[in-house]
């Protein structure tokens, strides 16, 4: 056994060499003796260890009875010591770390082996080296304490998944033990699977499109049951991988708030113009999928003006809101009420198979403001006026749409208070300036841009459409262009014919696969000019080529004409009309009412049908006007012949109508005269909707 203090022997250079080796090894080499006894000593500790540990070369080494150095710091005492029992009973090498007090005050982090081994007399001797690790040991201190002061969230892991460190700001955000985030596996915090398979393809292809980093954002529940919105940054550093995460939740209700503050009235809350705008690409792309209309309204009160100036604009604000809520009552899930300006509200009525659905909601509306509206303790009797026009037949643009319904709203208003109009092209049409007008007809007749649109009649009685009005329509560069503005110089230039064969040809081909394709065998009705009327034989000739070419029975056709041609030379007339009559081809009076007729030359026309003008419709509430529409149903019933009315625009005309035993409606209530197209979608709706409600209107 060689003792710490005796030099090596000269003459043994082998012997020499390894104790020099041991004696410099910049390390705590040592032998280690468990005598018989129990009694644990440290016989041999090398020079250079004897210094790294803080003592003199002839210190004596103390130990405590369970073998530990006196330097070792007592709260490492017991695992030392364990370790070195554990070594004996398994009869393998100790693995030994410990923190040693140096008599100078100083610890030091001391890390080894030793290898026992077991004599005859029953002692252990172990041969163990312990090295300073104390400067790793600083570094990884240092290492933790960085980390933990750390404010942001990081987390480091592996290809696989692993973490390998994280800031406790992680374990925070995450909501989760810092210690089980260690040993955990990133896939694992996430529970919704689309941020799982994120970061799965980053890890799989992390520059794919990226120089190594991505950013994506996760929602996770927080500590309070919140939900938190995390930003994670993510980025490739050697073989390992950085998650960064920053609670960005204030910020995304921050901007949520600006984004509803941007999109929304703050006087009523309801959503503003900018809303408007955004949505309404979203809001026509649905329509044209489905195949449905919109109806947007434009109201407004009648005296809110007043209001304001007598009662103060704190009360007017707060009466605007009531009327919102009132206006949202009349309102379901898919509609959308807001405000554009000032007192103006609008609403999108969306979903809409038949325009006819729009009329109950509206009504509804007009009625919502029927009670007093009570508000900071004053009354209020606050009527309102609605404009309506309808997406995309009326058009696509929001902006055009907007003031076309603002353009019905003052028709509206100017007629009653609590009153609505339907927007009719003719409100806003440019008329075409007359100079050029003969070459833009002929163009436009040349180009096709000259097309009927159809309206349905519909009986009273069953709800059944039975009749079809095709009504000329010109799509100019201008904007769809009304037939009143092109007929008259149509007739007055020469035109008359080819556009009257245009319009007859389509509307018959159009009726002629409708009624081959089952959806209708219904008459369409095609207007016919006074200029046409005169000149008989070519008129005939005209309608038999057009059925000629397109194959439509003749009964699936009809005439109409209007009073005052009729009555301008009526010899000529009624033999038109017989003629037309023994082909099967029936005729009707148009625009009944703003002619002059007398009763014996009417009686002598062998008409089916009178359609009464739409001026005394639209004036019922006259009585002069509601007993002329009596005596003329009374009349034309007497003379065996059916009673349309044209131009019913809301339930009133069409309930008084029904009372005073008209037979047929046609008018917006119904439907605006559409694309044929939109037409053939009808027939087919409302064929569907008769057989499961058995009734249409
Ligand atoms: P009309 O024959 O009296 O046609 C009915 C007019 O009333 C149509 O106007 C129709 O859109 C409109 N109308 C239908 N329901 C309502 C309603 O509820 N309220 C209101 N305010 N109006 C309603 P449109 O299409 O502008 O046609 C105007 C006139 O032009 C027609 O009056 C007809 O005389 C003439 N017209 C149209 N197409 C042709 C055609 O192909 N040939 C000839 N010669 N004249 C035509
Ligand atoms: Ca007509
Ligand atoms: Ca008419």
């Amino acid at each position: 056994m060689p003792k710490t203090n005796q030099k090596a022997p000269k003459t043994a250079q082998k012997a020499f060499s390894y104790a020099s080796l041991v004696q410099d090894l910049p390390a705590v080499a040592f032998q280690r003796l468990k005598s018989p006894n129990g009694k644990i000593s440290y016989p041999f500790v090398s020079e250079k260890g004897r210094s790294l540990l803080g003592l003199s070369p002839n210190e004596n080494i103390l130990t405590d009875i369970d073998g530990c150095l006196d330097v070792i710091h007592w709260g490492d005492k017991d695992a030392f010591a364990e370790e070195i029992s554990r070594s004996e009973k398994d009869k393998n090498v100790s693995r030994e770390k410990f923190r040693a007090v140096l008599p100078s005050g100083e610890t030091k982090w001391f890390y080894g082996y030793a290898k026992p081994s077991f004599k005859k007399d029953g002692s252990v001797l172990w041969n163990g080296i312990w090295v300073d690790v104390s400067a790793d040991k600083r570094k990884d201190q240092l290492q933790t304490l960085v980390l933990k002061h750390i404010k942001e969230g990081i987390i480091a892991f592996d290809r696989q998944g692993a973490i390998l460190i994280c800031t406790p700001a992680a374990a925070d955000l995450l909501n989760c033990p810092p210690e089980k985030l260690e040993n955990g596996n990133v896939f694992s915090l996430f529970p919704d699977t689309g941020t799982a398979e994120t970061l799965k393809q980053f890890l799989l292809n992390p520059y794919n499109g990226t120089d190594g980093k991505a950013v994506f954002v996760t929602t996770m529940h927080g500590k309070d049951c919140n939900d938190v919105i995390l930003e994670i940054s993510l980025s490739k550093a050697d073989d390992f991988f950085i998650a960064q995460f920053r609670d960005i939740t204030e910020r995304r209700q921050k901007e949520m708030q600006l984004q509803y503050l941007a999109f929304h009235d703050a006087e009523t809350g309801v959503g503003n113009y900018a809303y408007l705008k955004e949505n309404f690409p979203r809001i026509l792309e649905q329509a044209k999928t489905s195949k449905t209309q919109i109806a947007v309204l434009s109201i407004a009160p009648d005296s809110l003006g007043q209001i304001n100036a007598v009662a103060g604009h704190a009360v007017g604000t707060h009466l605007l809101s009531e009327m919102a809520k009132r206006i949202q009552n009349c309102l379901t899930n898919q509609d959308i009420l807001l405000r554009t300006s000032g007192h103006h509200f609008v609403v999108l009525l969306c979903g809409l198979e038949f325009n006819l659905e729009a009329e109950s909601k509206i009504e509804s509306i007009l009625h919502a403001f029927d009670k007093t509206m009570v508000v900071d303790g004053l009354d209020f009797d606050v009527s309102v006026c609605i404009g309506v026009c309808f997406c995309p037949q009326d058009g696509e643009d929001i902006d055009n749409l907007i003031s076309h319904a603002d353009l019905a709203l003052e028709k509206a208003r100017s007629e009653a208070k609590g009153s609505m109009r339907i927007y009719t092209g003719e409100l806003s049409m440019p008329a075409v300036a007359n100079m050029s007008m003969h070459k833009k007809l002929k163009q436009a007749l040349e180009n096709n841009e000259i097309f009927p649109y159809f309206q349905p009649q519909v009986d009273i009685a069953t709800g059944r459409i039975i009749g079809l009005e095709a009504l000329a329509r010109w799509k100019s560069c201008d904007g769809m262009i009304p037939p009143a503005d092109f007929i008259p110089e149509a007739e007055e230039y020469g035109l008359i014919d080819t556009l009257a064969e245009i319009i007859l040809n389509q509307a018959c081909s159009w009726n002629q696969k409708w009624y081959a394709m089952g959806l209708s065998s219904i008459p369409v009705a095609v207007n016919i000019s006074g200029r046409q009327f005169h000149n008989e034989s070519q008129l005939l000739k005209m309608v038999d080529r057009v059925l000629e070419n397109t194959g439509l029975p003749p009964y699936l056709l009809e005439l109409e004409l209007t009073e005052s041609s009729a009555m301008y030379d009526p010899k000529n007339a009624r033999r038109i009309i017989q003629t037309l009559l023994d082909n099967n081809i029936r005729c009707a009076l148009d625009d009944f009412g703003t002619g002059y007729s007398s009763l014996s030359v009417l009686r002598s026309f062998p008409l089916k049908k009178l359609k009464i003008d739409r001026s005394f419709v639209l004036q019922l509430s006259d009585l002069k006007n509601l007993e002329i529409v009596r005596a003329t149903i009374a009349m034309a019933h007497a003379l065996k012949l059916s009673v349309l009315a044209e131009g019913v625009e809301n339930k009133q005309h069409f309930e008084i109508l029904r009372d005073l035993g008209c037979d047929i409606i046609q008018g917006y209530l119904f439907s605006r005269p559409l694309p044929a197209e939109e037409t053939e979608i009808l027939l087919s709706r409302w064929d569907a909707r008769m057989a499961s409600t058995g009734r249409g209107l």
